[in-house]
């Protein structure tokens, strides 16, 4: 695991409510890994969401976007909360987030849905059916029917109205979401699934054809295909078949959240949205926890730290390559959870609940004892 380099330029964007928090957990995982001369990391930090428009009057200042842009990676906490609700619609929190995903063309959502043994009882499902699950949703981002044109409410000569939505996907947008989906499945176990309804829609059709000539270059991702309500069963007929699934922004939206429920509780669920690869390969990244900013339990060190440390996780793995490291870091939550080491959220009745803090405490200690 030697691999001691610093020029990994973290941004970490902690944002407002439990952000700030949980993203102080995975801070200290990332100090770990230089403390122990393992990797090293240059992290700069920055505000995004309410705080930003505390300090600076916009939810995303320029400089803040372009130091995001620079960066090889973004590390995102949560943003919003009561207190900004009543700003005008583009001041919201929320929009510094949406500006980043849009500027950055963050076109690649990937959602993991990850059971760790000590939580298998919390899944809607038997345990036989998720224990050990692992699986990683990759959906297109800024694409498809949410997007396409024509769209809109209209009236007919007849008085009568219809509303519109067009799925629409050029090829250039099919590609490179597909080839996103390939190299991630080389990172993992090499199985790809195409997800789509080409039965009924030519969209997917052409998704096929894309999917099936980008194979070509990788000879050794295994390609297969399903269609969309095919695969909802499957998702909670037997999950553990799929390693990456790849699909449009509609079914990817619907069948992310679905593989989300296997898994048990909203803290802790990661997620990555990754940009066009550079000359070098590097893509634009930003890594955060699937949740929100959680106003109810804010400040009051509750929180559960572990979809932003394995969100951290996501980001040594995808954006760089630090595949043994990304693992330690797995490793050390489904240790720390087999433990028994819980949060309110994952507590059941009669379970010691753990603080923020002494959740990351636990980790880093996992860590420690892991090396
Ligand atoms: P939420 O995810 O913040 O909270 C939903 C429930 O889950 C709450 O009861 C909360 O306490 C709990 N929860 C969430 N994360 C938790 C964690 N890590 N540990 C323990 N419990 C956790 O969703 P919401 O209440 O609908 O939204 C609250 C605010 O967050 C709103 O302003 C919303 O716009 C914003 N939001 C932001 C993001 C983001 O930053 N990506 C995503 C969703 C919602």
């Amino acid at each position: 695991m030697a691999k001691a380099r610093s020029n990994r330029s973290v941004l970490v964007l902690a944002g407002d409510g439990i952000g700030p928090e949980i993203m102080r957990e995975a801070m200290r995982v990332m100090e770990f890994f230089d403390r122990r001369r393992i990797a090293s990391f240059e992290v700069s930090e920055g505000l995004v969401g309410g705080s930003a428009y505390d300090a600076d009057g916009v939810p995303l200042t320029d400089a803040t976007l372009a130091r995001a842009q620079a960066a090889d990676a973004v590390l995102f906490g949560s943003v919003g909360g009561p207190r900004w609700e009543t700003l005008p619609f583009e001041l919201q929190p929320e929009r510094g987030l949406l500006k980043l995903r849009k500027e950055m063309d963050l076109f690649a959502n990937l959602r993991p849905a990850q059971v760790f043994e000590a939580l298998a009882e919390a899944s809607s499902l038997k345990r036989d059916l998720v224990a050990g699950l692992d699986l990683l949703i990759v959906r297109e981002l800024t694409g498809g029917i949410y997007f396409g044109d024509p769209r809109g409410i209209e009236t007919m000569p007849d008085g009568t109205r219809r509303g519109i939505n067009t799925e629409v996907y050029t090829e250039a947008e099919i590609e490179r979401v597909v080839r996103a989906a390939f190299e991630l499945a080389q990172k993992r176990a090499k199985r790809l699934c195409e997800v789509d309804k080409a039965n009924v829609m030519e969209s997917g059709l052409l998704w096929r054809e894309v999917a099936n000539r980008v194979k070509a270059d990788y000879a050794d991702v295994e390609l297969s295909f399903m269609y969309a309500d095919n695969c909802a069963m499957q998702l909670v007929r037997a999950p553990k078949q799929f390693d990456v699934i790849v699909t449009s922004n509609l079914f990817g939206d619907l069948l992310s959240d679905c593989a989300a429920m296997l898994t048990g509780s909203l803290g802790m669920l990661p997620s990555a949205s990754l940009g066009a690869a550079d000359a070098q390969g590097r893509r634009k990244a930003l890594y955060e926890p699937v949740h929100g900013s959680a106003p109810d339990i804010a400040g009051k060190d509750l929180a559960n730290p572990l979809a932003c440390v394995l969100s951290l996780a996501m980001m040594l793995r995808y954006s760089f390559d630090l595949r043994d490291e990304a693992d330690l870091v797995e490793k050390a939550v489904r240790a720390t959870l087999a433990a028994g080491a819980r949060t309110a959220d994952i507590a059941r009745s009669g379970e010691t609940r753990l603080s923020t803090r002494s959740m990351g405490d636990a980790v880093l200690a996992a860590l420690e004892r892991a090396l």
